[in-house]
């Protein structure tokens, strides 16, 4: 089944522990800081809800015969990719390419460890058959899984087991027959203060000793014990819908995650305490690159939209048709290219492996979590860099339209040819809100982080990619000749 953005929102008022500005939120569903993130998942919801939709956004359940959200599909063919894909895109421009963890990016984690539950069985087939039945719940009643797996940045010099106190990292503190107690806190959980279920295990490397760090395991956010300490929210901060229009829409909120003893029963345990599994999961099954194809279909929805703002800028301020411009109006365009056509090509070059899984191409994958790190923050300079003072020179807030004094100097001094002031000053509102506001700084962050510190992502893309092609075009080159000149070969 789908669910509609009503029962998703219904879902949410499970009684669970969200933390902002000094106190416990009553009401996620009703709260300034997460009502706007909210309201935007619930329109996601409504829409692949909606029987004209179901084409393109659902596929029939293997297990119920259902129509079930396409960000599920196992993909066993590039055509089953690029059905996901599309479904995808097409959820990610309903939030313009701005919520980076709406239940569709663990959906393809919860696929891609589906997939392979032959990896999972090597710790005990109980723990194959715990994240089948899990996916497969999720995916048939259209849950909402966020995740936190990082352990928090406290001191990173040293492994999990030997930082001051053995729980600071959320792990296991005690195991019982019905189940395991967890302990600890884990960063930083994007949307976890909307969604339903928390993924937590632990992606960075683990050393031996860490054992109690090496989970996977399903607990629901209202779980007892489980606390979500939220950043400051960037919704709440917002004026007005107006001139905030992206952070009072789409601000999905980050969050420390503190487990203060949260039983999880072990149908909701998928790895214990084990290292080789707990690393092999992100490797050994096509999890990671198919929660990334989400996140990159994403932000290349984000990347058209930074280029049609761009474009719109420049129509505006008169200097589209400045060779300059133009030039740097190209320089967005082909990221924006660049990185559409790395998605798409991870459709064709994917790989089906002896379980007859799709694994998109992890070269164009890896590719755009190195270069995206770099690049975004540029991108950004290059917005700022065409729209000059003029993202500052912006009425105080919409309420200064509302005095007739202020509003006739506003109309004379603040519009373009064709842009009424009203117009002028909402196009560089919602420009500031991507490229300026503390909400587009976090994006910033967001973008150079989401798929781990760029650091450890250029390690991984070494790799991934294709360096025997590479060098024995190297030895070709180097091959017939010595310095005697040219061998017989
Ligand atoms: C906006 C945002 C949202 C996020 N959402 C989620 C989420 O939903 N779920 C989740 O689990 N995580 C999330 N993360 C966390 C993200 O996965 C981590 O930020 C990322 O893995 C990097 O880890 P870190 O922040 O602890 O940085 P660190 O690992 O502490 O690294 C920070 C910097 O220190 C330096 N450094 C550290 N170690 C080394 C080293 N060994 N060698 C060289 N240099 C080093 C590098 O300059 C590195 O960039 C999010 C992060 C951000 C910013």
């Amino acid at each position: 089944m789908t669910r509609s953005g009503k029962e998703y929102m219904d879902g949410l008022r499970d009684g669970r522990r969200v933390f902002i500005n000094g106190e416990f939120v009553d009401d996620i569903t009703s709260h300034p800081a997460f009502r706007g993130a909210v309201r935007s998942i619930a329109g996601v919801y409504d829409h692949a809800d909606d029987p004209a939709n179901a084409e393109v956004m659902t596929y029939p359940s293997p297990a119920t015969g259902e129509r079930v959200n396409k960000s599920f599909l196992i993909p066993r063919s590039e055509e089953d990719l690029r059905s996901r894909r599309v479904a995808l895109r097409k959820q990610a421009e309903m939030t313009l390419g701005l919520m980076g963890r709406g239940p569709e990016h663990v959906a393809g984690f919860l696929a891609g460890w589906a997939a392979r539950p032959d990896v999972f069985a090597e710790g005990g087939q109980r723990y194959a058959d715990n994240i089948v039945r899990f996916y497969e719940y999720v995916r048939d009643n259209d849950l909402y899984c966020s995740y936190a797996i990082v352990p928090p940045q406290i001191d990173r010099s040293k492994p999990a087991h030997q930082q001051a106190d053995p729980h600071l990292y959320a792990g296991v503190k005690e195991e019982r027959e019905d189940g395991i107690v967890l302990a600890g806190a884990q960063m930083l959980g994007t949307g976890a203060a909307i969604s339903d279920y928390l993924i937590l295990s632990c992606i960075v490397p683990l050393r031996p000793g860490d054992e109690d760090q090496a989970v996977n395991v399903a607990i629901p956010i209202g779980a007892e014990g489980l606390k979500v300490y939220s950043r400051r929210g960037y919704a709440e901060a917002a004026s007005s819908l107006y001139d905030y229009p992206l952070a009072s829409r789409f601000d999905e909120t980050d969050a420390l995650i503190v487990l203060d003893d949260v039983f999880v029963p072990w149908e909701h345990v998928f790895v214990y305490r084990d290292l080789d599994i707990t690393r092999d999961q992100w490797s050994r099954t096509p999890a990671h690159l198919l929660g990334n194809n989400q996140a990159q279909t994403r932000f290349s929805v984000k990347l058209d939209l930074l280029a049609g703002m761009a474009k719109r800028v420049a129509e505006m301020n008169g200097s589209a048709s400045f060779p300059p411009v133009r030039g740097t109006l190209g320089e967005i365009a082909a990221h924006a290219a660049m990185v559409g056509g790395l998605v798409a090509a991870q459709e064709q070059n994917c790989e089906i492996d002896e379980h007859g899984v799709a694994w998109p191409g992890k070269a164009e994958a890896y590719a755009v979590m190195t270069l995206q790190s770099d690049f975004y923050p540029k991108l950004l300079n290059i917005v700022r860099d065409l729209c000059g003072g003029g993202v500052i020179q912006l009425p105080s807030s919409a309420a200064d339209y509302a005095h007739p004094e202020a509003r006739a100097d506003l109309e004379r001094y603040v519009q373009s040819p064709g842009f009424p002031s009203e117009e002028r000053v909402k196009l560089l509102k919602l420009v500031w809100d991507l490229v300026g506001s503390e909400f587009a700084s976090r994006h910033q962050q967001y973008e150079m982080f989401y798929a781990g510190a760029p650091f450890l992502v250029r390690t991984r893309m070494s790799e991934m990619y294709d360096f025997d092609r590479a060098t024995a075009l190297v030895d070709r080159a180097l091959a017939g000749y010595g310095v005697e000149g040219p061998q017989a070969s």
